[in-house]
């Protein structure tokens, strides 16, 4: 059976980076993903959303963001396994035994779980016959904003996601509309002042009670006011995007033999980001600890230290880590 030094599980931006990071430290690493491509939420949810919170990117679309995580992870030998889910990970005499869903298995001195919150899908929204008209208009994810060129645009929510998409979207559109229950958005501060300065309307506070297909092709929207329910507006509009966030399940790992002491959803961690089990680390969304956000920064930079602790969990007597700077690479090897 194949061995691994490193095996992660888990290719979203911080499994991308952990696996870069373990090719740059010269270990046999192994990065395996569910899905066809790596990149993680982001490639699945926001590919066009402008990321602006990642160290040395003025902003950067997230598609843009991943493939520079691809291009950075093709400098050393790293095995990537993709369309490749993780069904089980055991650990018999200091070594894991990982089976996958396309009946592999391989084994690896050390784990890094990099799963974030196991596989995601939007948080629906609660009115009737809206959900037959997905595809029709009314859309829960936006792949490329080129789609809505010179459309009449509705966005239903009031966080980050939907703040962006806003100001996002209003680049290309008609007109761009954003309806929250409430008063304030739950967005960052500057995401909310670019909206405020921007030419997007804002319906709020109000909620959608109804929406249908009209014969000329067009969405009718109608909204109440959540404060005065009489208070009625009915929109003619092209797309309704909903952006009320996303439920996460984490049950493929939550089936795994090996389970690691939990903290609230996902595994808690020491300050060597290990687990409860020996040789297993979690980084990432799939890990937590007081104070800890889930954003990328984070996880890009709990990677090194989750690296450099698994090497020194099976070759304590490695050393290191230098600079990159310092080290030369010589056919895809370090020297
Ligand atoms: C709409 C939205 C906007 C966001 N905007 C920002 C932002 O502007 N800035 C920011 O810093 N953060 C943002 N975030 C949060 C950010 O996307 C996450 O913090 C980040 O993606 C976490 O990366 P990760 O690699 O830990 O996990 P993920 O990106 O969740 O990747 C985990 C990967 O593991 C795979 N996986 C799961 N289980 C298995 C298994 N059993 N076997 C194999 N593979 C498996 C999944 O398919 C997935 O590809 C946003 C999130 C959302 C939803």
């Amino acid at each position: 059976m194949e061995l691994y030094d490193i095996a992660i599980i888990g290719g979203g931006p911080v499994g991308m980076f952990a696996a870069f990071y373990a090719g740059l430290r010269d270990t046999k690493t192994v990065l395996v993903e569910s899905l066809p491509t790596l990149g993680g939420q982001v490639t699945a949810l926001y590919p066009e959303k402008i990321i602006l919170d990642v160290a040395g990117f003025a902003g950067v679309k997230g598609s843009a963001f991943i493939e520079s995580l691809n291009q950075q992870l093709k400098l050393f030998p790293v095995e990537i396994k993709t369309k490749t889910t993780v069904t089980n990970v055991q650990k018999q005499h200091e070594l894991f035994t990982i089976t996958t869903d396309n009946n592999q298995s391989f084994q690896a001195k050390t784990v890094i779980v990099t799963t974030g919150k196991g596989s995601f899908e939007p948080r629906k929204i609660q009115v009737d016959g809206v959900e037959s008209l997905i595809g029709q208009g009314v859309h829960y994810f936006v792949t490329n904003k080129q789609d809505f060129v010179d459309h009449d645009v509705v966005i239903a929510g009031g966080g980050d996601s939907a703040v962006d998409m806003a100001t996002m979207l209003n680049e290309v559109t008609a007109s761009t509309r954003i309806i929250h229950r409430r008063d304030t958005f739950r967005a960052m501060e500057q995401s909310v002042n670019v909206l405020n300065n921007s030419t997007v309307i804002k319906e709020t506070p109000k909620k959608i009670v109804s929406v249908n297909k009209q014969v000329d092709g067009k969405l009718a929207i109608t909204l109440a006011h959540v404060k005065e329910p009489d208070d009625i507006t009915v929109l003619s509009v092209d797309d309704l995007i909903i952006n009320y966030g996303f439920l996460s399940k984490n049950q493929t790992v939550q089936s795994w033999d090996i389970q690691p002491t939990h903290d609230g959803q996902v595994f808690g961690v020491n300050q060597q980001l290990q687990t409860s089990i020996d040789g297993v680390f979690a980084i990432g969304d799939a890990s937590h600890y007081i104070g800890k956000a889930d954003l990328i920064a984070v996880g890009l930079g709990e990677a090194p230290n989750a690296v450099n602790a698994a090497i020194n969990a099976f070759d304590p007597h490695r050393g290191g880590p230098g600079h990159s700077s310092a080290m030369i690479i010589k056919n895809g090897h370090l020297e």
